[in-house]
């Protein structure tokens, strides 16, 4: 499509020509209507469509109807989710919460943008709206504004009230294949087949989720780490479960390395929000719109809270899994199809140590940690103490209901 030295069009979207034809065909009727729903796994492309729709709809000089110049100032802001008329809502937490849609979602909606002459909201993972929540944006999508167009992420539509599904139009978006993502890998750099072989099933069909695994990390001053690799930070998380049992004092040594990751993690998201804020400044000319700078701080104070989320998820969903799969070989099932399969031995030790009541009593530890960190943010003694339960569990095991 691109002539000559024109960039890549915004609708090049690896993996999901549907979707992206669907959306310039769109734009280039005048049939853009004002919901979206992009169905499909997450971290597979809806980034870039939303933010290409978004520089189809404001780029002052398109090459064609629905084919945005790619080249200008909106442009080159819209790839980056930096344009004052795109917003993107994250969950704050583990669901969308109903105080964000009425504070901010639907403030936003109702606002006048200082710049652009559509608005783009994109709801990432709309699909963990919570009841309340969901049934407050109901109302604004009831009342769509003018020349605005909402975008929801939907990985399970089957967890979204049919009333909101209705009032959007559906586009599929697909999953990698593994030999799709198995080549990504190459290219970011995982040059070892077993750490390739082990990112891509843990992508699970993702190559946002790739990326972040094939992350190289961050070496700090005097060859400290600042952030680990995302592999490294992964083949870490998947011993804790191992190591708990076999070594005295590690849930205590495990939970400050977590905690750790957290606040590494958090301060570097702090400083690209300061790096981007000047960034943007100088675009505008050194002078910072105030209505642009707040917003900008919100994100930024938003995208904080999701890295640690992140970090904390992550380490409690290697948790989870863990004990899935001692489940599934305690009760005699195929090792190969658990997620651990590089550990069957330890998987079998830990299954026959905890016996059955043991393993859901760890199942339910992790739960339950999970849902007292969205409520408290003192990260480092939450997974203290899940841990050294954990540990004690497995080396004094339930005996009861355990055959
Ligand atoms: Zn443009």
């Amino acid at each position: 499509m691109a002539a000559g030295v024109d960039p890549a069009s915004v609708w090049d979207i690896p993996a999901q020509a549907h979707a992206a034809e669907a959306l310039r065909g769109a734009v280039a009727r005048g049939e853009v209507g004002h919901a979206w729903a992009f169905v499909g796994p997450a971290g597979v492309g809806q980034e870039a469509a939303a933010r290409g729709l978004a520089a189809a709809l404001n780029c002052p000089a398109p090459r064609a109807p629905g084919e945005p110049c790619g080249r200008c100032s909106v442009c080159d802001r819209c790839r980056r989710g930096a344009f004052a008329a795109y917003t993107e809502f994250t969950p704050t937490g583990a669901t969308h919460r109903v105080d964000d849609v009425r504070g901010t979602w639907l403030v936003t909606a109702s606002r006048s943008t200082t710049e652009g002459s559509w608005k783009i909201l994109r709801v990432v993972d709309a699909d963990r709206m919570n009841e309340a929540a969901a049934n407050a944006f109901l109302k604004g999508l009831e009342e769509p504004p003018e020349r605005t167009v909402w975008i929801l992420d939907v990985a399970d539509p089957d967890e979204l009230p049919d009333t909101i599904l209705s009032r959007c139009r559906s586009l599929m978006f697909a999953a990698w294949a593994p030999a799709d993502l198995d080549a990504q890998g190459l290219r970011l750099g995982l040059d070892d087949p077993a750490d390739r072989a082990l990112a891509v099933r843990v992508a699970a069909g993702s190559p946002a989720a790739l990326a972040r695994l094939a992350d190289p990390g961050e070496v700090g001053a005097k060859g400290s780490v600042a952030r680990s690799s995302g592999l490294a930070y992964l083949r870490a998380h998947r011993d804790i479960p191992a190591r708990l049992r076999a070594e005295k004092g590690f849930a205590l040594s495990a939970a400050r390395a977590i905690d750790d990751e957290v606040k590494a993690r958090t301060a570097l998201v702090k400083d690209e929000g300061r790096a981007e804020l000047a960034d943007l400044a100088q675009s505008y000319g050194d002078e910072l719109p105030r209505g642009i700078a707040k917003q900008i701080e919100e994100r930024n104070a938003r995208r904080e809270r999701e890295a640690r989320t992140l970090v904390v998820q992550a380490a409690l969903d290697d948790l989870l899994s863990w004990y899935r799969d001692c489940l599934l070989v305690g009760a005699g099932g195929d090792p190969a199809d658990a997620l651990h399969a590089d550990a069957v031995d330890a998987l079998r030790a830990d299954a026959r140590a905890l016996g059955a009541a043991g393993i859901l009593r760890a199942v339910d530890l992790v739960l339950a940690t999970r849902a007292e960190l969205e409520r408290n943010l003192q990260v480092g003694l939450a997974l203290e103490a899940l841990l050294l339960e954990l540990s004690t569990l497995t080396m004094a095991p339930l005996r009861a209901g355990s055959r």
